[in-house]
């Protein structure tokens, strides 16, 4: 029985490790780029008045969104918000039951943003494009953002800027609740949002991610699940 316990104990450390690194990873990695990001902000001139700003303005669609506990995509080119509805809420922020597949499409006409959640298992895939003339021009987007937004946008991978260049990727994740955006530039995957966990395969002008809402129930004992070859073991002891 005491080598059964160990056994359990052993697995139980081990999976708790495993998502206890994951955790930290993703934090090491924010703590880094945050120092990072210290060092230079280069802004473009002509950002935009905060109450026009397409991201924190009172009628931007953040303003709209941030009631709900949700995470979704920007396109950074024009603010279009994508949300990942993965938890699902109605326009004031009230949890709704969720709901089996669906699949929604948004585009600017050179930027493409596929959305297939699965509210249901908790589950959302999405692929997002753009053509070639399509990435991200900071110069061209500055008059739509307010000066701190702007902050935020050229802030992400500045440690990467120079080998960024002209080839910044259109879009970003958002956190609905905090407001804050993660890039989408290839440099990490995969980490956390909050008890979302994103993991993305990057190529040419097309990324493909998965999203699963995963809040760390699995630390609490009573609910950790054992898997059946544990007990296949302990019947032969
Ligand atoms: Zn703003």
């Amino acid at each position: 029985m005491w080598r059964y316990a160990t056994v359990v104990m052993i697995l139980a450390v081990g999976f708790l490790g495993c998502a206890r690194r994951d955790t930290e990873i993703s934090r090491e990695y924010m703590a880094s780029e945050s120092s990072e990001q210290k060092k230079e902000i280069h802004l473009p001139e002509g950002t935009g008045k905060q109450e026009e700003c397409v991201l924190c303005g009172s009628k931007s669609l953040w303003y709209y969104y941030h009631k709900k506990d949700s995470i979704g995509v920007i396109n950074l080119a024009n603010g279009q918000i994508s949300d990942l509805e993965i938890l699902v809420y109605d326009d004031q922020g009230v949890p709704r039951k969720p709901v089996g597949r669906s699949s929604r499409f948004n585009s600017d006409g050179k930027r493409y943003v596929h959305i297939s959640p699965m509210s249901e298992r908790g589950i959302c895939n999405l692929t997002l494009s753009w053509d070639s003339e399509a990435y991200l021009d900071l110069e061209e987007i500055a008059p739509f953002y307010c000066r701190e937004c702007m902050e935020k946008i050229t802030s992400l991978d500045k440690s990467q800027a120079d080998k960024l260049e002209d080839r910044r990727c259109p879009f970003a994740m958002i956190d609905f609740v905090t407001g804050e955006l993660y890039s989408l530039n290839g440099i990490v995957t995969p980490c956390f949002i909050r008890d979302y966990y994103l993991h993305f395969d990057f190529s040419d002008r097309a990324i493909e991610g998965v999203v699963v809402y995963a809040p760390p129930n699995l630390q609490k004992a009573e609910t950790f699940p054992i898997p059946s070859h544990i007990l296949i073991i302990h019947s032969g002891m």
